[in-house]
């Protein structure tokens, strides 16, 4: 069923996929691919890998053509290092396959890969992507790639030139603690590296993973194109001679894999990072190797930008400082996290916000709503809500009643989530059309108090006092008590958000001699300021918090009765 078209970028991409594809293999389904490397967290800047051919592919589906997204599973790639925070004993499987390594201590999962690549489908789900799993260490296995590993061992000469005109001498030089993203900026760099083969008259793009102990610090010493009867020797003793058209242990080098798997599954959309735009990236020397040895074109694809956080208190110790797509949906749903990928461009950087910022996204997002529904928003702002919101074959469940983000962070910072507390101050908000249950705001009250708990230092939440504040009351003038006494009296005129909110700005315009319908001056946002900051010493002993309306309701008017008189 065709939908709407949309004018952003997603449709413009689509748009050029669309007419590629019907150049390349007319009549096919059109192909969308990803790859996702397991060898650590698969964070939130990863997600962009999968959610730029995502929202493309689904654009597509969404016009009624087929169209397949392929998330490649790099998950027969080497082993490389032990990530800080693990056991150094796993230094020895350094050079495994990542899904022949086992899991990090404590997981309920088979393997390294498996552990990492779990998280990552989890929150796909919750996500709305829908997409075909490809597990590379199923495919070099079972021998899928076989005529095409024959094939790059036969044009090996070929493959050896193209990577000739890259390689540098020597490797990029990493701190030996570097993180996973160093090294793929080093080797996204320039340089072809020494994983893509030595080169010379002996230059394999083929690595066996030993017999013996299992890793690749293998070097072939002899093959034969005619009976694919190869000779490994590896750095453990191990040796053995075997035939390539039946060994399934070993995989193609990284720049030589990558065109290889464009070939084999017709990938017309791939997108890739930023740091494989250099000359000698990937990228670039795959794009040359598929056409000199695979007989393919590359596939068409943005670069895209790095993916920022700010924020995030908690999470930096436990998580190498990198936060995942599920840290993401913990605090936030999963239309707001497709909505922050969708309204980019992919070449934009942007940030996600583990901070207080992720009110001000909550509010945007709110005020879009708003606008689509009255009618006024720009069509790319259409376009992005409805990717966030929808894909072509589900709508992702949003908050019956979306009330402010903030708001309801700031009524569970002060309730800890007590329910029926929670509740009562909800309820209060809008007499009128008050929150009856509390389902109305889920899930979005979940993500607030996970955001209170997780994201806020102890020094940040908002604590109530018990007793009055004696001292500071003794110090207070004439005015400053006119003032506390104006704004107990009008209490109960009004409990509500709007009630409070007219009579905590109120307050000082009466002492101004103003009416009450003035209009801010600069003298009487002074007023305002101070008397705001006198309110938080007297309830919180802060000069700031919550938004006071926010806050009054929840305190409740017999307690901030009690806090104001003394
Ligand atoms: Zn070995």
């Amino acid at each position: 069923m065709a939908q709407e078209i949309g004018a952003d970028w997603v449709a413009r991409m689509a748009d050029e996929v669309i007419a590629e594809a019907e150049k390349r293999a007319p009549g096919k389904p059109i192909v969308c691919a990803s790859g996702i490397s397991a060898s650590g967290p698969i964070h939130l800047g990863n997600l962009r890998e999968v959610l730029t051919p995502h929202f493309v592919a689904d654009e597509i589906r969404r016009r009624g053509i087929a169209c397949e997204h392929l998330i490649s599973f790099d998950n027969y790639d080497r082993f490389r290092r032990v990530p800080n925070g693990i056991d150094p004993s796993w230094a020895e499987h350094i050079g495994k396959p990542l899904s022949a390594v086992p899991a990090p201590p404590g997981s309920a999962h088979a393997s390294w890969a498996e552990h990492f690549e779990a998280e990552l489908t989890g929150a796909l789900v919750e996500l709305g992507v829908v997409y075909r799993a490809i597990s590379q260490t199923e495919m070099y296995t079972s021998g899928a790639y076989r005529e095409l590993i024959l094939k790059a061992m036969r044009e090996r000469a070929t493959i050896d030139g193209v990577l000739a005109k890259y390689r540098t001498k020597g490797k990029p030089k990493l701190a030996q603690n570097a993180d996973a993203e160093e090294i793929a900026a080093a080797e996204g760099s320039g340089a072809a590296s020494e994983e893509d083969g030595a080169a010379g008259s002996d230059y394999y793009p083929y690595k066996p993973y030993c017999g013996g102990c299992g890793r690749d610090l293998t070097t072939i010493t002899a093959y034969d194109d005619e009976s694919t009867s190869m000779t490994y020797v590896c750095e453990c003793g191990f040796t053995e001679t075997v035939l390539l058209s039946e060994f399934n242990r070993g995989k193609l080098v990284w720049k030589v894999d990558w065109p290889m798997r464009w070939a084999y599954e017709g990938v017309t959309f791939e997108p890739s990072g930023v740091d494989h735009s250099s000359p000698g990236s990937s990228f670039v020397v795959g794009g040359e190797l598929a056409r000199a040895v695979f007989g393919t074109e590359p596939p068409i694809g943005p670069m895209y930008a790095f993916v920022g956080i700010s924020g995030m208190a908690k999470m930096s110790s436990s998580k190498g400082g990198v936060p995942t797509p599920a840290d993401a949906l913990e605090i936030m749903g999963p239309a707001q996290v497709r909505w922050l990928y969708a309204r980019r461009r992919p070449n934009q950087s942007f940030k996600i916000a583990f901070d207080g910022e992720i009110n001000r996204m909550y509010d945007e997002w709110d005020t879009l709503t708003r606008k689509i529904a009255d009618g006024t928003a720009s069509q790319a702002d259409v376009d992005a809500h409805r990717r966030a919101s929808s894909t072509a074959e589900l709508t992702l469940a949003e908050t019956p009643r979306p009330l402010p983000y903030r708001t309801l962070a700031s009524v569970v910072d002060i309730t800890g989530g007590e329910e029926v507390q929670t509740l009562r101050i909800l309820s209060d908000l809008d007499p009128s059309n008050p929150i009856t249950s509390l389902e109305q705001v889920q899930p979005r009250l979940a993500h607030a108090q996970r955001w209170v708990n997780t994201q806020l230092t102890a020094e940040q939440r908002t604590h109530v006092r018990t007793e009055p504040d004696r001292e500071l009351f003794a110090t207070l003038d004439a005015t400053q008590r006119e003032s506390l006494h104006l704004l107990l009296d009008g209490l109960d005129k009004d409990w509500s958000l709007d009630g409070l909110t007219t009579l905590v700005y109120g307050v000082p315009k009466l002492q101004l001699g103003l009416p009450m319908d003035t209009k801010p001056t600069p003298e009487l946002k002074v007023a305002q300021r101070e008397f705001f900051v006198l309110l938080y010493r007297m309830l919180v002993s802060h000069d700031t918090g919550p938004r006071l309306p926010t806050l009054l309701l929840a305190v409740g008017a017999d307690r901030i009765r009690q806090l104001l008189t003394v």
